[in-house]
Parts: structure tokens; sequence; C-alpha cells
């Protein structure tokens, strides 16, 4: 249960503020030290399993006197030894991959600026840092030369932000019994955000989806009529691109004209999929999403940005401020556009568009394709070696998988489920056990750049002999 790091004495004392005067021997001694612990921490990862068998709970309470750096990080050394390792070649889970190494170094040097988002002379370079890449995410993506958009701490947000934006759009008396249409397979953030947004409760309607896993154009042209008899308005029409079980993406295109055609707004929520829009190679698996008027993408879930790290975009991001703006009395006039908090539904907020755009630069074009396609590659080849006679294989264009032996279902899925799971896990692999259709099924995410041939090859077997369990 050790990391295996070794504590080495410290020669300087830690300060509980750097010195503004001069170099700080006691912050750089304790930096160096905790990096050690982080490093050491990484390296142990595929020695142990993803998620630890048992935890040791740390002191909570600040003591009497304040803790010394040797505490502080024995302390830290704790918690990590009972963290879930992303870092793991088995950790499949879920869409949490190991984090870029920039990524992390941006994220320290984010916390040591401490700058806030809410307010340009809180953020000055990096108010605009984080313009000017949502506008280059939007421009890659496809949309209008006006496009652009604003980070927020996590999909939720962002979609609950897009809908709030498209809500905006509708006159005032319509807005409260206005419905949301998405897929039965789209995310739950969707019902928060129409709770949130005090909707009736049936104010998302969710349509069923055809046997890949994507809303059928005909059931939502339906479903849009249906809206205009009763007399309600469609706040917007939400296009999963990507969804969380099986990674199948909506006909973006079709539903796109349908929209065009209602005068309602499209939102496509690329959680997972958008990234797959920034590469040559696999921008194919997200056609049509250059038509939406808002997008969630979420960076955190593939390319290893860490958490958390979102973008919402806009066709039209002055309707951002249009809906969020409330002026900022205590701040001064922004020199730019606007203040962050005038653009979004999060006041102060960290510049965690650091380590989206240092871990960007660290990839490069090349690395961003390499990590998309190699995703895509180790779901193709599980999908390969999965015995389709005997299992159900659920998946949809990108890159997770999920899988349930023919014809059980409910309980007895349930059970299937829990025991291979556990079965894997002891076997260095964890796999999720989400709900799907009629019972439980078992998903595998493939983003994890550790994951090799190999494991996979070992994966594929352990679950073919574990079908009839
Ligand atoms: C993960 C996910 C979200 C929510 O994102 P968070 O960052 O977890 O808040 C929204 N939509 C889809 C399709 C997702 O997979």
């Amino acid at each position: 249960m050790h990391t295996g790091s070794p504590l080495l004495p410290l020669s300087h004392e830690l300060d509980s503020f750097a010195s503004p005067e001069a170099f700080d021997p006691g912050l750089q001694d304790f930096l160096h030290q905790a990096s050690d612990l982080l490093c050491h921490w990484l390296a142990g990862a595929s020695g142990r399993p993803p998620l630890p068998s048992v935890r040791r709970q740390p002191d909570i309470a600040p003591g009497p006197i304040g803790a010394d750096s040797r505490q502080l990080l024995t302390d830290l050394q704790q918690v990590m030894e009972g963290a879930f390792q992303p870092s793991h070649p088995g950790a499949l889970a879920h869409l949490d991959p190991p984090p870029l190494t920039a990524s992390i170094a941006a994220e320290l040097i984010c916390a040591g600026m401490n700058n806030n988002l809410l307010a340009e002379e809180l953020s000055p370079g990096l108010s605009d840092l984080e313009r000017q890449l949502c506008r280059w995410f939007a421009l890659r993506l496809g949309l209008p030369d006006s496009g652009g958009g604003v980070l927020a701490s996590g999909g939720t947000l962002s979609n609950l932000m897009g809908l709030l934006v498209a809500r905006d759009r509708l006159p005032e008396q319509q807005r409260q019994e206005g419905v949301v249409i998405c897929s039965a397979d789209a995310h739950v953030s969707l019902l928060k955000a129409t709770r949130v947004m005090g909707l009736r409760g049936d104010g998302l309607q969710r349509l069923p989806v055809d046997d890949d896993g994507c809303m059928a154009p005909e059931a939502l042209e339906q479903a849009l009529r249906d809206l205009q008899e009763q007399g309600r308005s469609c706040i917007a029409v939400v296009a999963t691109a990507g969804t969380t079980v099986r990674g199948a993406v909506d006909p973006l295109t079709a539903m796109a004209a349908i929209c065009r055609g209602h005068n309602v707004w499209l939102h496509v929520d690329a959680a997972i999929g958008g990234v797959f829009a920034l590469a040559g190679t696999t921008t194919a698996l997200m056609d049509g999403i250059a038509l939406a008027d808002s997008i969630t993408l979420n960076p955190q879930k593939l390319l290893g940005i860490t958490k958390a790290s979102s973008l919402l975009l806009l066709r039209d991001p002055s309707l951002l401020r249009a809906t969020f703006s409330t002026g900022l009395p205590y701040m001064d006039t922004a020199v730019g556009d606007h203040h962050g908090g005038e653009a979004g539904l999060q006041g102060t907020r960290p510049a965690e568009i650091l380590k989206l755009w240092l871990g960007l630069r660290q990839l490069g074009e090349a690395g961003i394709e390499q990590l998309l396609q190699a995703a895509l590659d180790r779901r193709n080849s599980v999908c390969r070696r999965l015995d389709a006679e005997r299992l159900d294989v659920l998946s949809g264009t990108l890159h997770l998988l999920a899988f349930r032996p023919r014809g059980i279902h409910g309980s007895e899925a349930d059970l299937w489920c829990e025991t291979t799971r556990r079965a894997l896990l002891q076997q260095g692999f964890m796999l999720s056990r989400p709900h799907h259709g009629q019972g439980r099924c078992l998903k595998a995410v493939f983003g994890n750049p550790h994951t090799s041939e190999e494991h996979l090859a070992r994966l594929s077997t352990l679950i073919n002999a574990l079908v009839d369990r």
C-alpha cells in the first residue's frame, strides 16, 4: 500500500505564503518533494490495482497548530494511496483518462498564479487566452468566423448554459412551458438542467433510439409537429455526439435540417465526441456538427486534459452575455468583449484554460490525431475479438463499447455484470456496469493510452471465457 516514495529530509522551512521579495527555497523544496510524491504515485500505477481495496482515513480537521511540511506531505501521500488510479493500463471503466504531463504542470502554475476568470482585471492574459482558444475550437469545428465560447467546470454546466441561452431566444411567456427534446440515451445532465431551469415535469422529452443507439430523424420531426399542435414551444433539440454508454452519434446533419425547418435551436452534446472533429482522419465522425447553434465539448474525457475541462461553443457567442450579464458593479470596465463572469453561469473560476492550452500545445496536431485514432483502434481490436455469437455488443462509432450475454436482461443481467466486473477487476481490468435498456451491461472505454494490444487481447479472452458464468 506504500507508494514507495522516499520522503527526503526538508532542508528549508515552509512559510504559509511565498516571499514576494526573494526566491523562496522553502517553497521550492516543498514543491520538489510534492512532485516527487506525484511522480512515484504515477510510476507505481500498473503495480497496484486501479481501485485500492482499502483506504485509510486521513486526519480531517486542522490541528491546533499548523502542520509542518513533512506532515503535509505525509497527509498528501495518504490520500493518494486511497485514490482511483487512471494511469493503470486496465483503467477502462469511464471517460477518465490519465492526465497529460503538460496539463499537470499547467494546473500547478494555475494554482500558483491564482488568477480569476471572473473579471479581466483579475486575469488579463488568461481571459484573452480563453477567448482566443474557444474561437480556435469553434473554427475547427466548422462554426462561422463569429463563433466562440466559454469554458465551464464540466459538461453538465456547459449543457445547462447552452439550454439557458437557447431558452432566452423564446418569447418570455413561452419559456416555462417549453420543452427540450433529446434521445433516450442522452446524458442525465440534461434532466438536471431542465430541473434547474424550472421546466415542467414533462419538459424533457426523450425519444426512443434505433438499433444503433441513435435518434431517428422521423421521430424528431413527429415530436416537433406534436408540440406545435399542443401549442408548446421547443426550447432546443439536443443531439448527442457520443452517448455515454455506447458512444453512438445522433444523425447531426438530418437533425440540423429538421431544426432549421422548425426554427428550433440545435444543441449538440459532444462532451465525448467533439474532440474527434479536431483531427483530419477522424473529423468525419462529427459530420454535421458545424450546423449546431451550440456545442458542449469536454477535453477532459479523452485528450487527458486534467479535470475540469469543458467548453460551450456557440455560433453566436454574443448571446452568452445577453443571457448571463448582470453588470459587474465592483469591477472595472473590460477592455476586451466582456468579463468572464458576464459570459456564463460561473462567477469566480480558475484559469482552466491554461491546462487545456498547454496540453494541446504538447500534443500538437499529430499527437491529437494519434490519441484519437489509437482510442478507436483499441475499441476495434476488442470488438473484433469479442464472441459476437454469445454477446450482444452495443457499440456506436466512437471509442466505447458495451456488452452483455445474449438473451439476458433484468436481474440476470445485473448478476452477470456484477460477477464479471469483479472477476475482471481481480485481473487488473476495471470496467463499469451502467444501466442500459433492459438491465445492466458492462462497459469499456478505450481512451487510456497505456492499454496495449496485449492487454486488449487478454481482456477479450477473459470476457469470452466469462460469458457463461
Ligand atoms: C460526461 C457527459 C456529460 C457531463 O459532463 P461532466 O463533465 O461530467 O459534467 C454530458 N454529456 C455527455 C454525453 C457526457 O458523456
